[in-house]
């Protein structure tokens, strides 16, 4: 009896150590089935702050990014700069090395490098890579392709024929039937259909896509956010999403990664309502991921991360907008009005477009008269006309400099109209009490954050490569 008792009583001990022990290394006992990597091209804590705070400001729901377990500050630096561009953080976060800016999945010495998207696939879990730019740009590329340089669009598309990756969503393929290649061996949609993808180009057919589809291409046009607003239609990234857990769902789960890829170029020309807009649109992307969770809570792992970021945001303008001539304050300035980029209507390469057309019509007539009209109606700023300022008033002495600005870099003969843009929408910026301070990438830390399964792995500071090491990890 006391043998019997004793029998029970160290089965329970071991049972109950054994669990206090799987607790505590939940990271490396338990894995997860499926696995979400979101990744916000651009997105630094600056931009996802502006997102939250206009969020809440306006009465509109929180950013969903809020619902996060665990986060982890990462460093972004590439194995050539302390800044990197995005083919190198891409490598290092899908690939777990570092290497030189503008490589994609190989290392500085040319080396081939793999991906968690293979440690996936080896596991025999379905794989989805969708974004909101080309399904050859860094960021999904860094996942399957292998490439000294990253504008070599044609031949990184043809890797994606050898990736064994079920499905590709994003704004088309760069350079798809580029027969300037040493490469060319044919139209990439083509070849992407002879190797048994179901190639969708129009809504309607990306509707159709249904589950048990193995292989699937989608080229969207995922425009920008802010031009869609109040439009309705069209394929978001969100849709994309949900349409990928549609087909990746599987008995051994799936690996899939989401770029929202425009809040890094809306932050190259340091357009930050834009910019605005595009961090809402991938927060609704994640928000597809969390719903999913809540039906498998304990199989799921969310990871959400920036490859860099973009522009040097600021959240303050104490020191103005102006790249040519001081202007604005100098004190410090602890006023905030971001609720004012709600009066932009539309991007700014939309402003653009609008303005090469203006110019286009009206030939020789074409003046800065003309921008001012499409400036107020495009940003909501106005030109004063001896009224009262209001918040979004331009004083007289910031229209000389933004005719400057026009006569500068707006000639009727010179299509490069680029850093007129730039100025109006720093101003636009300034109006919100933001400021840019590059039209670069900066070396900023980004914040990695998890939620789910193996979610604490992700914390204290790491680098980016720890990303796919833990992913791979995790996968195996
Ligand atoms: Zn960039």
């Amino acid at each position: 009896m006391k043998k019997l008792f004793d029998g029970i009583l160290s089965a329970f001990l071991i049972l109950g150590v054994s669990s206090l022990f799987a607790a505590g290394n939940l990271s490396q006992n338990v894995r997860p089935k499926y696995v979400f990597l979101f990744v916000g091209d651009g997105m630094g804590l600056a931009q996802i702050e502006l997102a939250d705070e206009y969020a809440r400001l306006s009465g509109m729901e929180r950013i969903f990014i809020n619902d996060i377990d665990y986060c982890a500050v990462t460093r972004t630096s590439s194995a050539s700069s302390f800044i990197t561009d995005s083919a190198a953080s891409a490598t290092a976060f899908a690939c777990g090395a570092k290497t030189k800016n503008g490589r994609l999945g190989v290392d500085s010495d040319g080396g081939r490098l793999e991906s968690c998207a293979v440690a996936a696939l080896e596991s025999g879990r379905k794989v989805g890579i969708v974004t909101t730019v080309t399904m050859n740009h860094a960021t999904p590329a860094g996942f399957y392709a292998h490439n000294k340089k990253r504008s070599n669009y044609y031949e990184i598309a043809l890797d994606m024929l050898e990736s064994n990756v079920n499905y590709f969503a994003g704004e088309g393929i760069a350079s798809a039937d580029d027969k300037k290649s040493p490469a060319y061996r044919g139209d990439i949609y083509s070849l992407l259909e002879k190797s048994g993808y179901k190639v969708c180009q129009d809504e309607d057919s990306f509707n159709g896509l249904k589950a048990g589809t193995d292989k699937a291409v989608v080229s969207y046009k995922s425009g920008l956010s802010i031009d869609r607003c109040g439009k309705g239609g069209g394929i978001s990234l969100a849709d994309v999403t949900r349409k990928a857990i549609e087909l990746l769902d599987s008995d051994k789960g799936f690996f899939l990664m989401v770029e929202g890829g425009k809040i890094d170029s809306m932050c190259h020309v340091n357009d930050a309502a834009s910019a605005l807009w595009e961090t809402f649109d991938f927060d609704k992307a994640i928000k597809v991921a969390f719903d999913f969770m809540k039906e498998h809570g304990d199989e799921t792992l969310i990871v959400i991360t920036a490859d860099h970021e973009t522009g040097g945001l600021v959240l303050g303008s104490g020191s103005g907008f102006s790249p040519l001539a001081k202007s604005g304050s100098d004190k410090s300035d602890y006023s905030a009005q971001i609720l004012n980029l709600g009066n932009q209507k539309c991007s700014q390469s939309e402003f653009a477009k609008r303005l090469a057309k203006i110019k286009k019509d009206k030939g020789p007539d074409f003046s800065f008269g003309d921008a001012k009209v499409l400036i107020e109606e495009c940003f909501g700023m106005k030109f004063s006309s001896g009224e009262k300022p209001g918040p979004m008033s331009i004083s007289a002495a910031d229209e000389k400099l933004l005719k400057d600005c026009f006569d500068k870099y707006f000639k009727p003969q010179d299509e490069n109209s680029n850093r007129f843009q730039i100025y109006v929408s720093r101003m636009m910026a300034h109006k919100a009490g933001l400021s840019f301070s590059t039209t670069g990438h900066s070396a900023l830390p980004s914040i990695t954050w998890a939620k789910g399964v193996g979610a604490d792995n992700f914390r204290g500071r790491i680098e980016n490569t720890d990303i796919s090491k833990i992913l791979k990890n995790l996968l195996r």
